[in-house]
């Protein structure tokens, strides 16, 4: 099973990538990861991407394709793969496409986690993190007992990017720059949205089940 997993920020796609790679025994690649990981060994790519990053510019596609597509022929990605947090534009997608295809294989499924704007928005104003343990609470969906974090006592506060403003800049950006890449991939009939304002099992289970229709 060759996966792609989208959706804004606050859409719960990190909790249900997990639940996916566990569920059909494939790795999740999250981009980031990968990142941290050949930054941190100073791999080649690594080295490149760093240079970029160091003078505040972004990494250039060419290196970002590299990264991913090094990892995709590791040996625990023969039997698949869930990619996380890439691609980002259509650009990034034609590339891995290419990637794949010399591999002699394709792209199943990817899946689009979808949330309202204004859902995404009231989940983010509304969490609440513990400063001492980092437990994480949301005012209205998932409240603490009392002013305090119930698991330590610690203070709870709201994360400074968490406003109102911030968040919805946030997901524009998001929603605008991913628009291109979801009508690419509904395009070649890989796309399944999948409804993220549903309680968070039922999500995972709508996933299995449409990733099943395929098996
Ligand atoms: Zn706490």
């Amino acid at each position: 099973m060759r996966l792609i997993l989208l959706g804004p920020p606050g859409a719960g796609k990190g909790t249900q990538a997990v639940a996916i790679a566990e569920e059909f025994n494939i790795p999740h690649i999250s981009t980031g990861d990968i990142f941290r990981y050949n930054i941190k060994e100073g791999t080649e790519l690594g080295k490149k991407a760093k240079s970029f990053m160091d003078q505040g510019l972004l990494v250039p596609d060419e290196i970002v394709v590299a990264i991913v597509e090094d990892r995709l022929k590791q040996e625990d990605c023969k039997g698949g793969f869930l990619l996380d947090g890439f691609p980002r534009t259509v650009a990034q997608a034609e590339a891995l496409d290419n990637a794949i295809a010399v591999m002699g294989t394709s792209l199943d499924k990817v899946i689009n986690i979808q949330v309202d704007k204004e859902v995404l928005i009231e989940r983010a104003v509304g969490r609440r993190i513990c400063k001492a343990c980092g437990a994480t609470y949301h005012i209205k969906f998932n409240p603490s007992k009392g002013e305090s974090c119930d698991k330590c006592g610690g203070e709870l506060y709201q994360r400074d990017d968490d406003n109102q403003e911030t968040v919805t800049r946030r997901i524009e950006v998001y929603l605008k720059e991913t628009l291109p890449l979801i009508a690419y991939y509904q395009e070649k009939n890989k796309l399944a949205v999948i409804d993220g304002q549903q309680h968070i099992d039922k999500v995972f289970t709508e996933i299995v089940e449409v990733l099943r229709g395929d098996l």
